[in-house]
């Protein structure tokens, strides 16, 4: 109504509509008039009714359109949002990962289901950068996976994704895209969309989404799924490295082992005498080699020692352990230790401790890596306490303290990284590798447990494990 009377109003002051009062135009008090004068005004105020009306549904029209675009607009908000959570859980899912295959079964798991698709595959280059395996499937059959690796060669589309391509194939039968579509099409693959997956200018593979539906990947889902692949190629190249980084370590100690071991013998024959009658100053020195040596040969066994227990952590073989068992051996031993060191040492072993899932060797390291330190780190005069006992249900502890030299507080954070060792530490004992807490940090990982650390500068340490036991 209001727009029809400014219609009026604008056609008046425009002098197309005259007003004049409806009263007057009444044929009972217009004697004289002719019959156009009236019809003139009666059919410009019907059109400006129409107009207006006609301007009212065209308003409430675009007014319903904007409403149906703002809801669609906030559902694919909605949508993109559920996406970016979904996105979140898989990277933490995948940053907690630590065994390669696993990581990548939960990226294409996690793919799949975010992009709402039948499958999703990662294919990673072989060494002779010529072929592709499938590493890690989702969705696929074995009949699929069954040709093995793909040979980049003869794979034009593998070979345009790996120099950096991305790929979206809309409808897989409406291009010669594949050399065998009748595969494809047996799958119950319609699309599909694949991206090169990449950590800076290193391409080294391919992370594909697989679809039933023709054309059911737009640009927008290529732009979410590639954030998807970059998080995914992070991860991935993060952990080989990790991998790598072990593994290389473990050779080069192997490597170093020997030559070592040949030098310490040669000195040895010199200092026994067999090589002749050497003097004191030279006796001096060659026992200096030999300590350095000794010193390097204990770095290399803490190398190997974390080199193989990364390497295990990822097919770890856990049975039930006596803790009580494993024990036993080493009261002697350190006893005998402490005492060479002017220590005393006492142990409280609880006896017949439930057996907990472990395996000797990584308790054995536990226990020593600890106990030693402890030994190593307390000046001649002090003591050593070691304890061993089951604390409520299903939990044990293992607590070794000392009135050792202790710890300040701000290096407590960096005691379980490697090579860290404290200044106060490195004046008393020249030897250390600065391995021994990583490797206990990482046993207890496996084995579900916790560690804490109590330490006064000057008064001594104080380290508490808690072990699960299954009782
Ligand atoms: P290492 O003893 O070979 O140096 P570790 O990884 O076992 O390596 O220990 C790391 C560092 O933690 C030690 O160098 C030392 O500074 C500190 N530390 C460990 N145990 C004790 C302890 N009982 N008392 C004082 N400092 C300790």
């Amino acid at each position: 109504m209001r727009l029809a009377l400014g219609a009026l109003t604008v056609l008046e002051n425009a002098k197309i509509l005259t007003l004049q009062p409806i009263l007057f135009q009444n044929p009972r008090f217009l004697p004289s008039r002719e019959y156009p004068d009236v019809l003139v005004p009666f059919l410009v105020c019907t059109a400006v009714i129409m107009i207006s009306a006609f301007l009212i549904t065209t308003v409430k029209i675009s007014l319903r359109v904007r409403a149906r675009e703002l809801l669609r607009v906030s559902q694919e908000l909605e949508a993109s949002n559920a996406k970016l959570n979904a996105l979140h859980a898989m990277v933490k899912e995948m940053a907690l990962k630590t065994d390669l295959q696993e990581l990548m079964d939960a990226a294409v798991r996690s793919a799949a289901k975010i992009m709402g698709v039948k499958a999703c595959s990662i294919k990673l280059l072989e060494d002779d950068q010529n072929s592709l395996r499938f590493a890690s499937t989702y969705g696929l059959s074995e009949d699929y996976l069954s040709k093995g690796t793909i040979d980049i060669r003869k794979s034009p589309i593998n070979r345009k994704i790996i120099q950096g391509s991305r790929y979206v194939i809309g409808q897989i039968d409406a291009k010669d895209y594949f050399a065998y579509p009748e595969d494809i099409r047996k799958e119950g693959i319609a699309s599909m969309l694949c991206l090169p997956l990449r950590v800076e200018k290193k391409i080294f593979g391919i992370f594909c989404v697989y679809s039933r539906e023709p054309y059911q990947l737009g640009e927008a889902d290529v732009d979410f799924f590639s954030l998807m692949t970059d998080f995914s190629a992070l991860a991935i190249e993060n952990l080989r490295s990790e991998l790598t980084k072990s593994w290389f370590m473990m050779k080069a100690a192997h490597q170093l082992r020997a030559p070592l071991g040949a030098i310490y013998s040669m000195l040895k024959m010199v200092t026994d005498g067999y090589l002749g009658v050497i003097n004191a100053k030279q006796e001096e020195t060659i026992r200096r080699c030999q300590k350095r040596i000794e010193m390097l040969g204990n770095l290399i066994k803490d190398l190997l020692r974390l080199g193989e227990k990364r390497s295990e952590a990822a097919k770890p073989v856990l049975y039930p352990v006596s803790l009580n068992k494993v024990m036993m051996p080493l009261v002697d031993l350190y006893q005998t230790q402490a005492l060479e060191h002017g220590l005393e040492i006492k142990f409280d072993i609880q006896d017949n401790i439930p057996p907990i899932l472990a395996n000797n060797r990584l308790i054995d390291d536990l226990f020593t890596n600890l106990i030693s330190n402890a030994i190593k780190y307390t000046p001649r005069g002090g003591r050593v306490d070691v304890t061993l006992a089951g604390e409520g249900p299903g939990w044990v502890r293992f607590e070794v303290s000392d009135t050792g030299i202790g710890i300040a507080a701000e290096d407590k954070s960096r005691l379980f990284t490697e090579f860290f060792r404290t200044e106060n530490a490195k004046k008393l004992v020249e030897e250390g590798t600065g391995l021994g807490l990583v490797i206990v940090k990482e046993i207890l990982e496996r084995l579900g447990g916790t560690i804490q650390v109590q330490s006064k500068i000057g008064s001594g340490s104080q380290f508490t494990c808690r072990l699960p036991s299954p009782s």
